[in-house]
């Protein structure tokens, strides 16, 4: 197999495993930026010929001359946004798989909403202030923090009783869906302008998810028990072959929706994250504009992908696939944002 001479670079953590071994799948060498003291996993699995450290993510951008100077094409993931922020990340001159543009949509809970209901999808309400609070809120804090801290409350008492540990910090008041929360893995290539879906993952979180362990009459009598969002890790969902086809235009029209919003549009992995009812109501609550970590299971390749490749085929090949495929067709403008 020809070996093409970029080389695949992400910073070492999050899906960083599954985006080089996908990469090493397709024939590309792979360099991982770590922050000292992480590099243990990218030696263990041989996941990265090169390992550059550093002492803060902050310092990503003082590496980019030497990751230009070896032709890397940086793959973004979760922690590489969260990290750096879209302003930075907007900022880079390294080769950079995806529309950058498309990261402050999802970046901005404001943004990020105009793009969901503009796509005609179902979000949660919004409250302005704690005195609005009509029904059951899930408080959410902004920043890199994930769930922790995040908490419930079901009216302007209750919150203010809540927030008091809280006080100086950022926060948006959202409905509270009751439900089982899915999160749903796309692939939007913009070589064959198709949509895939990758596979679905349901989150574990610390402690909401144990809490179902203590009975009510325990829970009941403990001085503090609040759930928290903090997640652990993901589990592989296959979801009601009759939600597919659902599922499926959902994930077309926020490609659609984000061609106007900030072109060429969103392409490559993203996800939807979700909120299924009784009512079979699909509230989503947030999207990712990049790969997310609940594809780490399917590194085999998920039910979805199985069917379509008929060979392992994680959202990290495919990545390196879309990127092969532009190499070979010359089309690199197409897939470097
Ligand atoms: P987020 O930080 O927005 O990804 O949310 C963290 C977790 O909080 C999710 O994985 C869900 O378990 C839960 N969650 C977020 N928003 C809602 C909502 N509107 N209703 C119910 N649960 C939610």
């Amino acid at each position: 197999m020809a070996q093409p001479k970029y080389r695949i670079a992400t910073i070492g953590s999050h899906s960083a495993l599954q985006i080089f071994k996908g990469a090493h799948d397709e024939g590309f060498k792979t360099i991982a930026v770590c922050k000292k003291g992480s590099e243990s996993p990218y030696k263990m699995f041989n996941a990265a010929d090169d390992i550059i450290s550093i002492d803060s993510y902050k310092n990503f951008p003082k590496i980019q001359k030497e990751l230009i100077k070896k032709n890397a094409i940086i793959i973004p993931h979760g922690s590489f946004v969260t990290y750096m922020g879209y302003e930075e990340v907007e900022k880079l001159k390294v080769n950079y798989y995806g529309n950058k543009k498309i990261l402050k949509w999802e970046s901005d809970r404001h943004l990020e909403r105009q793009w969901l209901t503009k796509s005609g999808l179902k979000v949660p309400l919004l409250f302005k202030k704690p005195e609005d609070i009509d029904r059951l809120v899930i408080v959410k804090f902004m920043g890199a923090e994930g769930g922790r801290g995040y908490f419930l409350a079901k009216d302007k008492k209750d919150f203010y009783r809540k927030i008091k540990p809280y006080q100086l910090r950022k926060y948006v008041l959202q409905e509270y869906i009751i439900g089982v929360p899915l999160f749903i893995h796309y692939f939007y290539s913009s070589l064959t302008n198709e949509i895939e879906i990758m596979g679905c993952d349901i989150r574990y979180e610390s402690n909401v998810d144990s809490l179902g362990r203590i009975s009510a009459r325990d829970q009941i009598v403990l001085p503090k028990i609040d759930p928290s969002y903090v997640i652990v890790g993901n589990i592989p969902v296959v979801v009601r072959e009759s939600f597919l086809p659902r599922l499926i235009e959902m994930g077309e029209k926020v490609v659609e929706v984000s061609k106007k919003l900030a072109p060429p549009g969103l392409f490559g992995p993203f996800c939807l994250e979700t909120i299924l009812t009784p009512e079979e109501e699909i509230y989503v609550f947030e999207i990712s504009a990049r790969i997310v970590a609940g594809t780490n299971p399917f590194i085999e390749g998920s039910p979805y992908t199985w069917l379509k490749y008929d060979k392992p085929m994680s959202t990290g090949r495919r990545i390196a696939i879309e990127i092969k495929n532009a190499i070979k067709t010359n089309q690199m403008k197409r897939v470097l944002g």
